[in-house]
C-alpha cells in the first residue's frame, strides 16, 4: 500500500474528472518541515506559530521569531507556507502571559482578541514574519476571527508594519496574502463580510465543531460525543463553500480532514484545498485520484437532503464502498 502511495507522492492530486485538489500539511515546528517533501504535501496549509510561544518560559523575542520563520521558509524552498499568527489562550496557554481568570476560556480572551488588544504582540510577530520573508512572498492567517471589524483592525496593524518596513528600507514581501480563520459560527455566517478583508479563508474545523455543538474540545465527556461527519455540520460547511464561490479562496485545515470519509464529504461539497497531518497527506492524495468529483458531488447533495434517519457517516461508508 505504502509503496504505491510513495511512488506518486510528488504528483499533484487530481480527480478522475480532472479537478485538482490541493493537499497540504499542518505543522508547528521547524523540524516538521522535513516532512514536507517526504510526504509530498502541496505546501503547509497551517503553520501554528504559537508553539514557539507555548514551549518557552518567556515571550520569544522578535529575533527569535524571525529565526524560526526564516528557517521554515528556507526549508519550504518556495512552497507556500500559511503562517497562522499566535493563537494563544484557552487550550493554548502561555504560562508567562497573565490573562484574566475566565470561567469559559474557550469563549474568552484568545486568538485575534488577544492580538488586537495587545497590539504590540501582533506587530512584533508581523515584523518578524516580514523580516524573515526578506522580499519573498508571505502568507499570514489570523486566528479565531469573530467579526469583519476585527479583520479591519488587524489590517491597520499590518499596514503599519508594511509602512515601517518601507521606512527603514527593508524589503517588503513580493506578495502578501492575508487570510482569516473561520472557526466561530459568526465568521462562518459572514463569508461575504470577511471576504472584504481577506485574500482567503481557512476553516478551523476543530474549533468550529466545538462551537457548533457547544461541546468543549478539551472535555473527555463531550469532545467526541458528536460526530462532525453529520448532516447538520456538513451542510453548515457546505453553506460556507457555496457562499465563498468565486468571491474568496477557501481551504479546510481542521484535523478532521485526515478522516478519509470526512475528506470525501468535504471534496463532495466543493472543498478543493485540505490541510491535514503529515501522515494523512499521501493516502489522501491517493484517494483523490480514485474519485469522480462530479459524481461525488451529486451523491453528496442527495445524502445531505435525504431524511432516512440513517446517520451520514454510515451512508458515507456505503458511498465509499460503491466508489471502490
Ligand atoms: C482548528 O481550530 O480547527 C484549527 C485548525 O486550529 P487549532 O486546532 O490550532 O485550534
Ligand atoms: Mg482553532
Amino acid at each position: 500500500q505504502l509503496a504505491r502511495y510513495q511512488l506518486r507522492k510528488d504528483e499533484p492530486a487530481v480527480t478522475k474528472d480532472g479537478v485538482r485538489v490541493r493537499v497540504e500539511m499542518n505543522a508547528g515546528l521547524v523540524m516538521d518541515m522535513e516532512l514536507l517533501r517526504e510526504v509530498g504535501a502541496d505546501g503547509v496549509g497551517l503553520f501554528r506559530t504559537e508553539l514557539q510561544f507555548l514551549v518557552g518560559k518567556t515571550l520569544p523575542s522578535v529575533t527569535e521569531q524571525t529565526e524560526t520563520y526564516a528557517s521554515v521558509m528556507d526549508a519550504a524552498q518556495g512552497a507556500r507556507v500559511v503562517f497562522r499568527t499566535a493563537d494563544i489562550g484557552s487550550d493554548k496557554r502561555a504560562g508567562y502571559m497573565h490573562g484574566p481568570v475566565e470561567a469559559n476560556p474557550a469563549m474568552g480572551w484568545r486568538g485575534l482578541r488577544v492580538a488586537t488588544d495587545r497590539e504590540g504582540l501582533l506587530r512584533m510577530q508581523l515584523r518578524a514574519l516580514i523580516t524573515a520573508a526578506n522580499g519573498r512572498p508571505l502568507t499570514v492567517l489570523l486566528p479565531l476571527v469573530t467579526t469583519s471589524e476585527e479583520m479591519a483592525h488587524a489590517w491597520e496593524l499590518i499596514d503599519k508594519e508594511i509602512a515601517r518596513t518601507k521606512k527603514v528600507g527593508e524589503p517588503i514581501p513580493e506578495k502578501l496574502e492575508v487570510g482569516a480563520m473561520v472557526e466561530i459560527p459568526s465568521a462562518a455566517w459572514d463569508v461575504r463580510g470577511l471576504a472584504k478583508y481577506a485574500d482567503f479563508l481557512s476553516i478551523g474545523g476543530n474549533d468550529l465543531a466545538q462551537f457548533f455543538y457547544a461541546a468543549d474540545r478539551e472535555s473527555d465527556l463531550v469532545s467526541s460525543r458528536y460526530d462532525y461527519l453529520s448532516r447538520p455540520f456538513v451542510s453548515f460547511l457546505k453553506r460556507i463553500v457555496d457562499e465563498a464561490g468565486d468571491l474568496v479562496a477557501l481551504g479546510y485545515c481542521g484535523e478532521q480532514a485526515a478522516d478519509p470519509l470526512m475528506a470525501l464529504a468535504l471534496i463532495g461539497i466543493g472543498y478543493d484545498r485540505l490541510s491535514v497531518a503529515a501522515s494523512a497527506v499521501m493516502p489522501l492524495k491517493q484517494m483523490v485520484r480514485s474519485i469522480d468529483r462530479a459524481q461525488l458531488m451529486a451523491r453528496m447533495d442527495r445524502l445531505l437532503k435525504e431524511e432516512t434517519g440513517i446517520p451520514l457517516r454510515q451512508r458515507m461508508t456505503q458511498l465509499a464502498d460503491d466508489l471502490g
